[in-house]
């Protein structure tokens, strides 16, 4: 950082800092402030129009209004400073700047968010994992995550997701939230590993906010993940609440348990156990023991999509439908908006899909943006006027293909074998599609009057 950016940057955390103590002492009275600077600092049109709606929301949805003060009085002042400083003054404000200005420059997409794999090893096994067939002897060192980390931070990215494996089964990570302390990092862990002496790690740490991964109650979730694992997840979550740290659950969504992960009496248990918000991905032909029947079918899909938006419209509790929340962000967000890094380096354009044409530890990863394999995908999107059928895999099915061939993209593990080359396992997933096709137009024209966010499908 030069010394005019080190000026800009600490006057910034110096006027975070100011509305964070005026929130501390009134938060309903001075929420309208944070508004106003956060809308100041954005500087490219998707943060300020994103602001804009939370801002809308927050006065004229009470239940968003609710939820915003409960942030605000349940979390750990230190954290929401930090959280303020690192997600709107360095990962909106001065990140939004630096991605704007390569993308200017040169028509490279920096993303938003940087998804890393830093091991696949697990202490569980679950069904359906998407992660479940990588290679588990294999994972990145301290040294190389240190090093992608610092160049994606010194891109602009400041929000970053740690996957696996078990991202808590990786002791070295807890040096790296240290040394990164001006990047927001989002674990999701299966939540068994949860100590008072991890949580008092993370509460001394406060850029840290875990996803609990919860497929329901007791049952759905021990059945998929193994005896036990419910009530260390309750715990976990109990010993973050106790110290203000703020968290959410990721819900992977199948026909078995969608009724009970949209339920009122599951939403209402997790606001009660302090949990602030809810990520729905639905089941995804990918990963272990590959089970198409585990989809949800298309009027599910569509009712997913229905029950989130109901949820986070009249509960004090955020919803996000990886797939049905596709319209607000323009479709498919694969290698534009966020990548995935996966334990061997190969970088991935989306979590789900298991090609790759690099590998971070031979290319610097601003010439992995620059790729073919991200530019190819950011050309074709959105991949259908529709964006209820955001995706290349599953709805556009073509794309996939078309693009792997075309960059020669390779395979990251089985499932992306499946994909590109197995042609029952295509005309299945062509099959699904087209059935899925009337019930994805039906709604669009229903509940988005045929109209998704243009102005970020481009990038
Ligand atoms: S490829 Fe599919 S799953 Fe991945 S970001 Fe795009 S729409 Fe989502």
């Amino acid at each position: 950082m030069n010394l005019k950016e080190h000026i800009k940057s600490s006057t910034r955390n110096v006027i975070i800092s100011r509305v964070c103590t005026f929130l501390e002492k009134n938060p309903e009275k001075n929420v309208d402030k944070l508004f106003q600077l956060i809308t100041k600092l954005a500087k490219d049109k998707e943060s300020k129009l994103a602001i804009t709606s939370i801002d809308t929301y927050y006065h004229e949805i009470p239940s968003v209004k609710e939820l915003i003060q409960n942030i605000l009085t349940s979390t750990n002042p230190e954290f929401l400073k930090k959280f303020f400083i690192n997600f709107l003054g360095n990962a909106i404000w001065s990140g939004g700047e630096k991605r704007k200005n390569i993308l200017l420059a040169e028509n490279t997409k920096v993303p938003f968010a940087l998804l890393i794999s830093p091991s696949m090893k697990c202490n569980l096994h679950c069904s359906g994992c998407y992660a479940a067939k990588y290679d588990k002897s294999k994972g990145l060192t301290y040294d190389e995550v240190d090093r992608i980390i610092g160049e994606a931070r010194d891109l602009g990215i400041h929000y970053m997701i740690i996957l696996g494996g078990e991202p808590f089964f990786v002791d070295f990570m807890y040096d790296i939230y240290k040394k990164y302390n001006d990047v927001l990092f989002t674990p999701f862990t299966n939540g068994t590993l949860f100590t008072p002496e991890v949580a008092d790690k993370l509460a001394s740490l406060n850029n840290v906010m875990p996803m609990f991964s919860l497929e329901g109650f007791k049952e759905e979730t021990d059945s998929r993940r193994g005896d036990g694992t419910f009530d260390m997840v309750m715990n976990g979550m109990d010993l973050l609440k106790e110290r203000g740290i703020p968290f959410g659950v990721s819900s992977a969504t199948s026909t078995h348990n969608m009724n009970t992960v949209t339920s009122d009496a599951f939403i209402d248990m997790l606001i009660k156990k302090g949990s602030k918000m809810n990520w729905y991905f639905m089941y995804m032909p990918v990963g272990e023991g590959i089970n198409i029947d585990n989809m949800l079918k298309p009027d599910q899909r569509i009712e997913l999509g229905r029950r989130t938006k109901n949820i986070r419209n009249t509960k004090p509790y955020f919803t996000i439908d990886f797939f049905n929340d596709a319209p607000y962000v323009g479709g498919c967000i694969a290698g534009k908006y966020y990548c995935h890094i996966n334990a061997t380096g190969d970088v991935e354009p989306c979590i789900f899909a298991h090609i790759a044409c690099d590998n971070v530890k031979t290319k610097p990863l601003i010439d992995i943006f620059r790729s073919e394999l991200f530019k190819e995908l950011r050309s074709r999107q959105p991949y259908n006027k529709n964006m209820l059928m955001p995706c290349m895999m599953i709805d556009n099915t073509n794309v996939i293909r078309e693009v792997s061939k075309k960059v020669k993209a390779f395979t990251t593990e089985n499932s992306g074998i499946s994909m590109l080359y197995d042609k029952t396992f295509q005309s299945k997933l062509d099959k699904l599609s087209s059935e899925y096709k009337p019930y994805a137009d039906k709604a669009w024209e229903e509940d988005f009057h045929s109209k998704g966010n243009d102005d970020f499908s481009k990038g």
